[in-house]
């Protein structure tokens, strides 16, 4: 192949898979400004509102439960008349926690500081047990309710989320606290679904920052935001604002957070996703995207080369040959003598080479018309092709003249050989239109010596022919 053809080639490859490339790549950050606006704006807010909302449904029928038991008439009589039957309180309370499946259901007394659950008596709560200051600190707070987060003591101090009610006396005086109290393994179990089903990570703090409900294997028991690694540095911006939303690069990924302080727990929610499953398929798109592109690309080249190969040597050809006649033409004829000459030269092998001229061939023109003539040439090639040998080589010199070149064969054989073509010439006439025209042709024949050159050996030939044409023409003059 040509250098600038192989250039250019080069170039194009470079060009179509740069241009595929390029616009692959294009498509697949598009693609992954999707994925992160649908990460930020919908998949981490929705999933922080389901959460918060299943809390809140979750958190309202204890509520209310809780509101009730405070009010009960039963309750405020049973303390009123000095907690006589313990049992009454007892069955009260497991009733309560049977019929709302609660996880525990309490009652504690101001006056004997008794702690009643669905079991019987736990324990006497007191101001220095720090495990009992949540009743303290609701006989002197101001709401009628709250709900904390606590170990439950009545159960293996499972996680549990109190709601503590205030239970007054019928003069408004504070007689004790009652409520239920739920596992937080609800809330764990929608972590759990969130963070198989979409790989997302969802943990509570409380106020201080402290990680209180995780997914199991997430972090280190008692650890704080602070020292988580990666989010920890948004610790202070996460626990002063109700929602935040951020993200950061850790470990080589990217990741989204959002955030949201939830005030019925008085705890902050956290839901953290990275991009790396919807990243490591875009990337998987993008690879099989490239591929395809190379492939194409390498699929249109191979067209393109061939067909171009096939379009230049189609030219390369038609530049070579002679297009009335389809034999080979002077430009062909004239790089062929030089090697035919530099071959006969090495290998000491004769060679002759003849100039044919159609006689007359004006006067043929002028009689029948250039397309008879044109006839004629065409005519005379297919019968010179005939008497030729198969190494011989045939060209049109131009006009009306013919060159052959004679490999390997001495004067006399050429002689013999060029007589032959002057006698299917004239042996035969050519029939054109009916008319049936009869054309005689001059051949100068002349054989190679050592050191002819191409011009020397035609300069020749054409001396030759001239001397056919002055001797009367329609013969072969040898020189
Ligand atoms: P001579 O016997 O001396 O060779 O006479 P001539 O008429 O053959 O020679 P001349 O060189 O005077 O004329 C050659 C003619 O050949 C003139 C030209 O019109 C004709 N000719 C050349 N090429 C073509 C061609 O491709 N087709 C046709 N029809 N005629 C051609
Ligand atoms: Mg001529
Ligand atoms: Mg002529």
């Amino acid at each position: 192949m040509h250098k600038k053809k192989v250039r250019t080639m080069v170039f194009l490859s470079f060009f179509v898979v740069g241009c595929f490339v390029a616009t692959s790549y294009a498509t697949y950050q598009v693609a992954l400004q999707g994925v992160w606006k649908q990460i930020t704006t919908t998949d981490l807010p929705l999933t922080s509102d389901n959460i918060y909302s299943e809390i809140q449904k979750d958190l309202l029928m204890p509520m209310f439960i809780s509101s009730l038991m405070a009010n009960d008439t039963f309750v405020r009589d049973w303390i009123l008349h000095g907690e006589k039957d313990t049992q009454a309180m007892v069955r009260y309370l497991k009733q309560i926690k049977d019929r709302y499946k609660t996880f525990t259901s309490f009652f504690v007394s101001d006056r004997t500081k008794i702690y009643y659950h669905a079991e019987g008596i736990l324990k006497t709560v007191s101001e220095y047990e720090p495990r009992d200051v949540w009743f303290f600190r609701v006989r002197e707070m101001e709401p009628e309710f709250e709900i904390n987060v606590d170990p439950d003591m009545a159960n293996n101090d499972t996680m549990t989320i109190f709601v503590n009610y205030k239970v007054f006396d019928y003069n408004h005086k504070f007689i004790g606290a009652t409520g239920v109290g739920l596992s937080v393994s609800f809330v764990k179990a929608l972590i759990a679904k969130y963070q198989n089903q979409y790989n997302r990570e969802i943990y509570f703090t409380d106020k201080e920052g402290k990680i209180v409900l995780y997914n199991a294997g997430t972090f280190i028991e008692g650890m704080f935001l602070k020292n988580v690694p990666g989010i920890g540095n948004y610790a202070d911006a996460i626990l002063n604002n109700e929602f935040y939303q951020f993200s950061y690069n850790f470990d080589n990924k990217k990741y989204f957070t959002n955030t949201r302080y939830i005030p019925e727990l008085g705890w902050y929610l956290i839901v953290n996703q990275s991009d790396t499953v919807s990243v490591s398929k875009l990337k998987i798109i993008l690879y099989i995207d490239i591929l395809l592109s190379l492939l194409i690309a390498g699929i249109a080249l191979f067209v393109s080369i061939r067909v171009l190969n096939t379009y230049q040597s189609r030219i390369e050809h038609l530049a070579q040959i002679d297009t009335l006649t389809g034999i080979a033409n002077r430009q062909t004829f004239r790089e062929t003598i030089e090697i035919a000459l530099e071959h006969a030269k090495i290998s000491q092998k004769p060679l002759s080479f003849a100039i044919l001229d159609i006689d007359d061939f004006k006067d043929v023109n002028d009689t029948y018309g250039h397309l008879a003539g044109d006839y004629i040439l065409v005519e005379l090639t297919k019968r010179i092709q005939g008497v030729i040998r198969s190494g011989d080589f045939f060209a049109r010199w131009g006009g009306e003249e013919f060159v052959v070149i004679f490999n390997d064969c001495s004067v006399n054989t050429a002689f013999e050989i060029a007589d032959r073509i002057r006698q299917v010439a004239i042996n035969n006439s050519i029939v054109y239109e009916k008319q049936a025209i009869v054309i005689t042709l001059s051949i100068g024949l002349t054989s190679f010596s050592q050191h002819d050159s191409s011009i020397e050996i035609i300069k020749r030939a054409d001396k030759a022919l001239y001397s056919a044409k002055t001797h009367g023409k329609n013969s072969v003059c040898k020189m």
